[in-house]
């Protein structure tokens, strides 16, 4: 079932009321030549709304969509064209194309179905690529689109004028669509599927580690856009009425990522924003670009004077405001009084109403032979041993032992060489990535990976929705936030918390899938003494309570004997120990390969804590 949220729809209400005032106010005191410029401001929303569906909630920055504009175009104009004029501007149309002359919306409706074709076509193989391999794949695919509208001279007329389209389109046709389309960008956005996009697109491995299909959001995100930006197309036409390729090429690509840059590429406020601030760019230096002349001294003309305005203002923008104008934020999460009040402090943490994690199954996750090997480097070898019920186990050794190596093997996040990682029977391992999580496992990073850019709240329901249950994920969020005691903060962007309250939210974010098995990489790393004290309560707490199953990577000894049921410890990526903590203290391959070499070191430091040996310049992704 598909939630409208009440935000979603304030944001819409939000967003589209400057396309309505401009409407009312081109119509009202500029008819015409006004009209005509709101028009076209209408237009290029849509388009922007689509290149940011995709590129603004994936990160991949899209040069394709303009193709899939052209597409939009070139096929609802065929359906529509005059059929007279049709005769003699395309006489080499095949029989079942030619003399069609439908009305506007059956043309569109049509055209939108070739134009979302061609994006699953194309979207199989973009989807599976990310960063700038993606962008550039795009960028061949707009190359490829206008070449063969250029070579297919029967069909388009090749790089000459397309005309005779009837000018179907007028403010009044663009203004519903463009409100369409800022409550679809916005709604898919608020969506569960665009809230996973939006994690990928701040931390791929992260997201993937809270059951993310990234392949599968990216390609929704793709055609989707394309669809929005093929219906940008097809209105285009029908209100130029005549258009050639090169309309849809490079020109067009620039102004419509500036709009969206200029915005702020992340939100459709930003697309709408950005976009009028452009077309305000363009119209006042289009006016200059033929020469001034103030009496006492003269501009002269300046060819594409438009096209450096726009760009100056991408350099003022982007030096001032990375995210753009409106940044990370969409305009109406901004005004705390357009949002639902919450109630929030009313339980304390740890009493959390309805439980945060699992539904209590007995079984043990067990650790089978795992290894790893980076292109020759025996990094893990034959780990083997058990993660119980309520047990915290702890996983210890010096730096590069393989602890890290470890959890992301179980982890799936980087796969094992050779082993198994058994759950109820099922090899984990052998699942994608993204189905680990589902199947009842969570971790922790050394190095934090938050979703910086979504909020404390967002950072946690993208976990809470890849559960399937009837309980909004915001919900269930707000629970699992209030057992690590950061119900408070759930409105704030996760990058400005606190570094003990990010690694709360780490571990809140890890709760969220019901796991239950917990493994947590170095936890209390650059914690100070007053904040490990609060995690370790916070860790022993669920626990007991959820009956966890906890794996606790942690270089301070005395918390790690404090807090473990059993030790597993590694040296160079051997498993060299297992045991109790007070066996483990015992052992002595254990003292001389770890206890020994750190109170050698220690000692050596004269008086250091033994909390924190450095961990900086590993270069997994952990
Ligand atoms: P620990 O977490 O115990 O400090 P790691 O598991 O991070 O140790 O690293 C174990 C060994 O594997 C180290 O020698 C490290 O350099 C190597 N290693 C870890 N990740 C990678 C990687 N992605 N590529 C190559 N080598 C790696
Ligand atoms: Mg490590």
């Amino acid at each position: 079932m598909v939630r409208v949220r009440r935000e979603t729809v304030v944001g819409v209400l939000v967003t589209s009321l400057p396309l309505v005032l401009a409407t009312l106010v081109a119509t009202l005191f500029f008819p015409g030549s006004g009209e005509r410029l709101v028009t076209l401001f209408m237009i290029n929303v849509i388009a922007v709304l689509g290149i940011g569906i995709y590129a603004g909630n994936s990160g991949i920055v899209s040069f394709g969509h303009v193709g899939f504009m052209a597409i939009g175009a070139y096929a609802s104009g065929l359906l529509t064209i005059n059929p007279i004029i049709q005769k003699t501007a395309l006489p080499h149309l095949p029989e079942w194309l030619a003399g069609i002359g439908m009305p506007f919306l059956p043309a569109l409706a049509i055209a939108l179905l070739v134009v979302a074709a061609v994006a699953i076509l194309i979207g199989i193989p973009v989807a599976r690529l990310g960063g700038s391999s993606a962008s550039i794949a795009t960028l061949g695919f707009l190359i490829i689109v206008h070449v063969l509208l250029v070579a297919s001279a029967d069909f388009t007329r090749g790089s000459q004028t397309f005309f005779g389209i009837p000018r179907a389109v007028n403010l009044w046709v663009a203004l519903p669509f463009a409100v369409a389309a800022v409550a679809i960008a916005r709604a898919y956005r608020d969506s569960s599927a665009g809230l996973r996009l939006r994690a990928s697109r701040e931390d791929e491995v992260a997201s993937t580690a809270v059951g993310v299909n990234v392949k599968l959001h990216r390609f929704i995100a793709w055609v989707l856009g394309a669809v929005l930006a093929g219906a940008a197309g097809a209105l285009l036409a029908h209100f130029l009425g005549a258009f050639s390729p090169k309309d849809f090429y490079f020109n067009l690509t620039f102004v419509l990522l500036a709009m969206l840059i200029l915005g702020g590429i992340t939100t459709v406020s930003g697309a709408v924003g950005g976009a009028a601030l452009v077309m305000v760019i363009v119209e006042l230096l289009r006016k200059l670009e033929g020469g001034v002349d103030l009496g006492a001294f003269s501009l002269p003309t300046v060819f594409g004077l438009t096209d450096i305005g726009i760009g100056i203002a991408i350099l003022i923008v982007m030096y001032w405001l990375q995210d753009g104008l409106f940044g990370v934020r969409e305009l109406d999460e901004r005004f705390t009084w357009l949002k639902r009040s919450v109630p929030t402090a009313t339980r304390g943490a740890g009493d959390a109403g309805e439980p945060a994690a699992p539904a209590v199954t007995e079984g043990t996750l067990r650790v089978e032979n795992l290894g790893k090997s980076f292109s020759g480097l025996v990094a893990l070898e034959k780990a083997s041993f058990d993660i119980k019920p309520g047990l915290v186990t702890g996983l210890i050794g010096p730096n590069g032992a393989g602890k890290s190596t470890l959890i992301n093997s179980v982890s799936g996040v980087v796969p094992p060489s050779i082993g198994r990682v058994m759950i109820d029977g099922t090899d984990v391992a052998s699942l994608a990535v993204y189905r680990v999580p589902v199947a009842g496992l969570a971790r922790t990073f050394q190095n934090i990976r938050l979703f910086k850019n979504l909020t404390v709240l967002e950072n946690v329901a993208v976990a809470a929705s890849a559960l399937k249950s009837q309980t909004d994920p915001r919900e269930r969020a707000r629970q699992v936030l209030a057992e690590v005691g950061l119900d408070g903060f759930a409105d704030r962007l996760a990058g400005t918390l606190s570094y003990g309250a990010q690694r709360r939210l780490e571990i809140a974010r890890a709760l969220a899938l019901k796991p239950r098995y917990l493994l947590l990489d170095e936890p209390a790393a650059g914690m100070n003494p007053a904040e490990t004290q609060e995690l370790m309560h916070v860790l022993d707490r669920i626990r007991s309570k959820y009956r966890l199953g906890l794996l606790v990577v942690e270089h301070d000894l005395k918390l790690i004997m404090q807090l473990c049921d059993v030790v597993v410890v590694l040296n160079k990526g051997q498993q060299i120990a297992i045991g109790t903590p007070a066996e483990i203290q015992g052992d002595p391959t254990v003292i001389e390969a770890y206890i020994g070499r750190r109170r050698s070191s220690q000692q050596a430091q004269a008086g250091a804590s033994g909390l924190q040996p450095g961990v900086a310049g590993l270069h997994n992704p952990a």
